[in-house]
């Protein structure tokens, strides 16, 4: 395909970010046979601040990539989500489904991304390592993005790249689709979330597990229930990712000290557990989750936006990878076509099937997502959702299943058929 390019362009296509989302399309579109230029501001291997963690849905991503997804691999496996409450703690097995397999798994994002970046490299794309994009070079005349100026090095000697089709995949930041004007849509929920690492004898729990409310015990008297979600993650190597995270429809999303949050819930954990400032092994990190598509369009004059960039992140349990593979596989089968059509309408209608898959796969799972982020962001909703909710036998794999996004949409069970219908059906928020 790489006999398509002309004289003045650099590739066929110009992949910005190499996180999940762009290691993701460039593999795809170079294995098609697409010239594709990856553009990436960090070398690798370089940290992510993430929980590490994916469910039966991320996986399937993995798989779908040629990806060895066993444990002589690497990979950390999970049988299933532990959910923990001030009463109760549940353990549910991962289900068995069409769709995804029946494990999850848990690797530092030192070395996914980086395995994800090689295996893009593998495939035919060139990757570009300290190349930080700045912004998309338009045309004049039309307005259309036909390439990106960067800065590369150490030196940051400024270079510019054309393609014909862009991908913005540099994350929550999105400085590509906002020099494009694509502005964030705060009508949508945003989530923050903090993580760090800790040795604990829990790193070969076979369960990752989630925190439904974070208390704090320092007064066994008086114990307080803090605003926030919170996870624990077992990475197999003696340590442990634990991780809190709060929604922007929660009260307290601006005022909170998130560092001071996390060690008051965690020094109020068990001791054995070892979630202690003495065990930590580096940083607290945080970070920004861009959730529901507040971002959007996805699609517009030679630009696409894939994961983080396009607001990928799920409401519902505030996973981005699974959604941003997803979102560059389909990128990818939009983009291979519209190549293999002239300049113009007709290329322009391929590329416009992106946002249309993209919100048949996912929007009205997020729109119901969104609803649910504002009845969380209400404690009392959430304190009677959790302590009266999860006695209720029959809504556990209702509520498992909808949190965690692995159901089969199609020829699932009934509760697969009722989440399905749901999300159907949600109405938008916006
Ligand atoms: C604390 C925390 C915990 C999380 N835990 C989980 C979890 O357990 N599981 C899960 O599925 N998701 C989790 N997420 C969400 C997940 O990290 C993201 O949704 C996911 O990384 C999105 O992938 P992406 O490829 O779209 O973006 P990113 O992973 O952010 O990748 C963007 C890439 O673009 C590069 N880049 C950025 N700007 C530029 C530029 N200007 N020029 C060139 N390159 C650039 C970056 O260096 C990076 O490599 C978590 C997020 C946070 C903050």
């Amino acid at each position: 395909m790489s006999s398509r390019s002309s004289s003045e362009q650099d590739a066929d296509v110009i992949v910005v970010g190499a996180g999940p989302a762009g290691s993701t399309a460039a593999t795809y579109l170079a294995r098609a046979g697409v010239d594709v230029l990856l553009l990436e501001k960090s070398t690798f291997p370089r940290d992510k601040v993430c929980g590490d963690g994916l469910t039966p849905r991320g996986v399937k991503q993995l798989i779908d990539l040629g990806i060895d997804t066993s444990e002589e691999a690497g990979w950390v496996h999970s049988r299933g989500l532990r959910i923990l409450t001030n009463e109760l703690t549940l353990e549910l097995d991962w289900p068995e489904l069409t769709s995804y397999p029946p494990y999850g798994v848990s690797r530092t994002r030192h070395d996914f991304d980086e395995l994800l970046a090689r295996t893009a490299q593998r495939a035919g794309a060139r990757l570009v390592e300290r190349a930080t994009v700045n912004g998309a070079i338009t045309d004049e005349r039309s307005g259309r993005v036909i390439g990106v100026n960067a800065k590369l090095g150490e030196e940051r000697e400024p270079a510019s790249y054309r393609a014909p089709l862009v991908l913005a995949c540099d994350g929550v930041s999105a400085r590509l689709a906002l020099s494009v004007g694509i502005e964030k849509r705060d009508s949508r929920p945003m989530g923050v979330a903090v993580r760090r690492y800790y040795r604990s004898p829990r790193h070969t729990d076979p369960f990752i597990e989630g925190h439904l409310e974070l208390w704090d015990r320092s007064d066994p008297r008086d114990p307080k229930l803090l605003p926030g979600y919170g996870w624990a993650f077992p990475l197999g190597d003696g340590t442990v990712n634990v991780g809190l995270g709060m929604l922007s429809t929660s009260k307290a999303f601006r005022s909170t000290d998130y560092r001071a949050l996390m060690r008051s819930w965690l020094d109020s954990t068990p001791e054995e557990w070892g979630f202690r400032e003495c065990n930590a092994t580096g940083k607290i990190g945080g970070a920004g989750l861009p959730m529901g598509f507040n971002r959007t369009p996805h699609y517009r004059d030679g630009l696409l936006l894939l994961g983080d960039a396009g607001g990928m992140v799920s409401p519902f349990n505030g996973e981005g990878i699974p959604s941003a593979m997803e979102s560059a596989k389909l990128a990818a089968e939009h983009v291979v076509q519209a190549l293999a059509r002239p300049e113009g309408p007709s290329r322009e209608r391929a590329l416009r099937g992106y946002p249309a898959t993209l919100s048949d796969l996912m929007g009205g799972y997020y729109r119901l997502g969104n609803l649910f982020a504002k009845l969380i962001g209400k404690p009392r909703i959430m304190r009677a959702a959790t302590k009266y909710g999860l006695r209720i036998n029959p809504l556990i794999p209702l509520v498992y299943k909808g949190l965690s996004g692995c159901y089969d949409p199609k020829d699932g069970d009934v509760v697969d058929r009722i989440v399905a219908t749901a999300a159907r059906l949600a109405p938008s928020v916006s």
